[in-house]
This record gives structure tokens, sequence and C-alpha cells, in this order.
């Protein structure tokens, strides 16, 4: 590996619904001779510090990061990726727990439909789907070490308040509904499970998001982190116009980048968004949406055959430097300043025994 070696800045893990550990996620970062990387969970950070004492162990730059999904019309998708982002900022937390909260009654209200559907599904076992794939000494849910299977109701629901007190538990979605209905046998797979049951025009479609991009981007903006919007075709804006309009809307909110380069954007999308990108004044960034075996065409550091370089990582850093430079004072959600100077790589110097996260040391920041 060397510091111009490629990078991957979009990758899911067990936190949410990719099938590799956080720390095994940095070590196939590292195998495939990648310089840097940022993990990009579904609506949660419970990742990040695994996955950031792995890469310092291997000597891989590590971005904490986050993907946000927001309230949009139909059929379109809009994700916020949130990088460099304090994965203890309270803003952050607060909208990280609304998300699960809504997320939760969303499930449950899926499994009733799919049972109204007649299909034979429970509660618990999406539960089990989705602790299955974690490992049983499970460090993803932040410390944790209880087995979801084995908790029973009211233990689950404290241990939920936990997580989310300390930096959200990992994220349920509707990939793991479309694993339970695969392993039950009640459809050949997880595409027919979305086409079917799960999907926009599915039997069972339940759409409960709230989140609005501006509050997303403000959140990933008061956690001291850039916001770039993910795979803006999955937008399914009629027309580059309509497309450009809703990019410069979301860059007035404070949006600061868009993602270029992604395992769904041939060559001729990765040209016109850099264009774009160009025209706005926005940052770029790139990667592959690894999620490990739940999405078997997908290799990390690869989106699309292509390579995401270097420079889109120094970039960012650079704007996250110069973010934290113009913050000397208190960032906009800081609770007090005794709390904010006992955090590492803000207003004060770390406390004792807490170390520097990779991404909030100097060094680090210092390097492009
Ligand atoms: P959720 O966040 O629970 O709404 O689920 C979103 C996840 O489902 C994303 O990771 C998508 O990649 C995945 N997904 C959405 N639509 C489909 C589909 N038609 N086939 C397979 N996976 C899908
Ligand atoms: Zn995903
Ligand atoms: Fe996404
Ligand atoms: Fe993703």
């Amino acid at each position: 590996m060397t510091d111009s070696a490629p990078v991957d800045l979009h990758c899911h893990s067990t936190a949410s619904d990719g099938t590799a550990r956080p720390a095994e996620v940095v070590r196939l970062a590292s195998d495939a001779g990648l310089s840097a990387l940022a993990l990009t969970d579904h609506d949660t950070v419970a990742g990040v510090a695994e996955a950031a004492g792995e890469a310092a162990r291997l000597g891989l730059d590590f971005l904490p990061g986050i993907e946000l999904s927001c309230s949009f019309p139909r059929p379109g998708t809009l994700h916020l990726l949130g990088y460099g982002v304090d994965p203890a900022s309270p803003a952050l937390l607060k909208l990280i727990d609304e998300q699960t909260r809504a997320r939760e009654v969303r499930n449950r209200l899926i499994v009733e439909r799919l049972n109204g559907l007649g299909l034979d599904v429970s509660w618990d076992e999406v539960l089990e789907e989705a602790g299955a794939g974690r490992g049983e000494n499970d460090e993803t849910r932040n410390g944790g070490t209880r087995d979801n299977a084995t908790r029973d109701n009211a233990t689950r629901d404290d241990a939920a308040r936990d997580d989310a007190a300390r930096g959200g538990g990992a994220t349920i979605g509707r990939p793991h509904l479309a694993a339970v209905l695969v392993r039950k046998g009640l459809v050949a797979s997880a595409r027919q499970a979305f086409d079917r049951y799960l999907g926009g025009a599915g039997g069972a479609y339940v759409d409960t998001n709230r989140l609005s991009a501006e509050r997303a981007i403000a959140a990933v903006r008061a956690a001291g982190g850039v916001a770039s919007l993910a795979h803006p075709l999955l937008l399914r804006r009629q027309t580059p116009q309509q497309l450009e309009a809703m990019v410069r809307e979301l860059a007035e909110q404070g949006l600061e980048a868009i993602e270029t380069i992604h395992s769904g954007h041939d060559a001729d999308t990765v040209a016109r968004l850099t264009r774009l990108a160009d025209r706005l004044d926005l940052l770029t960034t790139g990667g592959s949406d690894f999620h490990g075996s739940a999405k078997p065409g997908i290799r990390i550091g690869k989106p699309a055959g292509r390579e995401v370089p270097r420079g889109f990582y120094d970039r960012l850093l650079h704007c996250l430097r110069r973010r934290r430079a113009t913050h000397r004072g208190r960032p906009a959600d800081a609770p007090t300043p005794a709390v904010v100077a006992d955090r590492p790589g803000r207003a004060g110097p770390p406390s004792a025994g807490q170390p520097l996260q990779p991404w909030q040391q100097g060094s680090v920041m210092n390097r492009s």
C-alpha cells in the first residue's frame, strides 16, 4: 500500500446490512491494496470504532462515515453520505436514534403486511437474521457481547436504548427481511423478495422515513463532517436538468460533494457527474457500496471495475481540516465546553486514557 493507492469511500459492514464485520471490511480493503477507507453503514456509526482500530493496526487511512436514508418521492431514493463525522456528536446520535425507532416501526409493519399476505414470518426471525451475521462476540454493538437471539423482549428494549446512548446499535433493514424470506424458502432470491414484496412496487412495501435531506445535511455538518450525495442517479430524476436542479437545492442546504464513482455508474455517468460537480463547485466522492456476500457482484475498491483516486480522499480531508480550522470555537451542536474539551480532535486536548482516533490526529488531517 502506498499513499497514492486508490481508496474506497462507500462500504457497509454487519453494523448495517453488509456481511463482513467492520474489522474484516478494513482487512479486505488492505488486502486489495487500498490506501484509505470510509465505513458508511446505513443510519449507524456502530461499526466505526472497530473499523478505526483495525485500520490503525494495519496502517490504512480511515474516515468514519455514515449513509443516511432520507425521505424522497418514489421511485427515487435519496441517500446522504457523511464523512469525517464525530461518532459521538449529540446531533448525529439524536438523528440516528430517531431513524432506528422509525425503522423498527416500519420493519414491524412490513412483517404484519407479509403475514397479511399469508407469509409465515416473525419479528424475532428478523432480529435473529440481523444478529446472525454479526458473530458471537459482537463488538459491532459498541462493546456489547450480547446475542440478539437470546435476549427476551424487555432486555432487548433496554439493550436498544443502551446502544443508542453509546452511538447507535446495528441497523436492521429490508435486506434482513429478504434474507429471512429466502432462508424460509418463501422466495427464490433476495431479488424476488424485493420485486414481489419489499421493493417500492412490492405488496408489503412500507415507507415511513421522514428524515429530510436538509436535516440530515445539518446533522452531518454539526458532527463536523462533509455531506455527499450518494449514487445521484437513484434520485431517478427524469432529465439531467432536473438532477442538476435537485443537486443545486441540496448544495444550498450545505451539501459539499457528490458521489461520481459508484458500482452502478458507467463511464458516461462518471464523466457527467464529474462535470456537474465542477459546475457546482462540489467535491467528488466515490466508492464501491460494498456489502460483502449480500451483493456478490461488488468488489471492494473496484466500483464497476474502476478505481477511486487517492485525491478524492485527500480533498475530503483538506475540506474537513479547513472546517476544523474555522471551527476553533464551539461547533454548532456542542453541549458544553467541558464536554467538548474532553473529546479528542475537538477544541481541547484528549483526555487521559482515550487515544486519538486516526482521523482526529493532526498528522493524518494535515497530510493533504
Ligand atoms: P432499507 O434501508 O431497509 O430501506 O433497505 C435498503 C437496502 O435494500 C439497500 O442496501 C438496498 O441496496 C437494498 N435494496 C433496495 N432495493 C433492492 C432490490 N430491488 N433488490 C435488492 N436489494 C435492494
Ligand atoms: Zn445497504
Ligand atoms: Fe445507498
Ligand atoms: Fe450504500
